[in-house]
């Protein structure tokens, strides 16, 4: 049973606080009631504040906390502040977790998608050299999710090692097609620590469409995919 729209200004699940940015925002996450199995995070990267929108916009149909679901609307908030795919630091956060595969050069990424991939971030100084990442890594541990869905955009594509069940029905809900690879190095990834780390990481890049576009067209399936978890 989901909450009705006129109950959706706002959020009734319960958030608790797993760390600070390096401003000093309190970076949130809504822990599952009972024993978390799958953890959904987005807004690591700050240039993609839908994937905020879309997950507040589905976690607000539930009453209250979900059995076994764990929700990070926003894991780079400094970077969300200040419209930039970075932390406050400058640093890809999702090239700063400790791979073996981890790189000290600077990360290329782009501006659009027609763009060239010329754009330098710092991975950190080191793999955890940021706040965010320690942070996050630390309530991943803690949690322990068998499976985190990551959410980032516009690239139109789930891309995750092996087309699971849920990863099929993930393709039917946003309309994308699964990849076994984005096509490009990632060091330091969420994705890679995941697989080293024995965990599964999805990762769903959602595809290039408005805000009022992704409530009307995946909110609700999206939230039963979640409440069926
Ligand atoms: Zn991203």
């Amino acid at each position: 049973m989901f909450r009705t729209n006129a109950e959706r200004g706002t959020i009734a699940v319960k958030k608790e606080v797993y760390g600070v940015s390096e401003s000093g925002a309190p970076l949130y996450y809504f822990p599952s009631a009972k024993k978390c199995s799958h953890l959904i995070i987005a807004g690591i990267h700050g240039e993609e504040p839908e994937t905020t929108f879309l997950l507040s916009r589905t976690l607000r149909f539930f009453y209250d906390s979900l059995d076994h679901v764990a929700f990070i609307l926003c894991a780079n908030p400094d970077g969300m502040a200040l419209g930039t795919r970075g932390n406050q630091r400058g640093v890809d956060l999702n090239r700063n977790f400790p791979t073996s595969n981890w790189n000290k050069e600077d990360v290329y990424s782009r501006l659009t998608l027609e763009s060239p991939r010329e754009t330098l971030l710092s991975p950190g100084n080191e793999p955890l050299s940021e706040k965010e990442t320690i942070a996050l890594v630390s309530i991943i541990k803690e949690l322990q999710p068998s499976s985190i869905l990551s959410m980032h955009s516009p690239m139109a594509c789930i891309d995750t090692p092996f087309r699971t069940k849920d990863v099929v029905s993930l393709e039917k809900i946003f309309q994308i097609p699964w990849v076994s690879s984005i096509g490009y190095e990632t060091p330091g990834s969420l994705g890679t620590w995941c697989i080293e780390n024995n965990m599964e990481c999805i990762t769903l890049e959602l595809p290039r469409i408005a805000l009022e576009a992704m409530e009307t067209n995946y909110a609700v399936s999206f939230a039963h995919w979640i409440s069926s978890r």
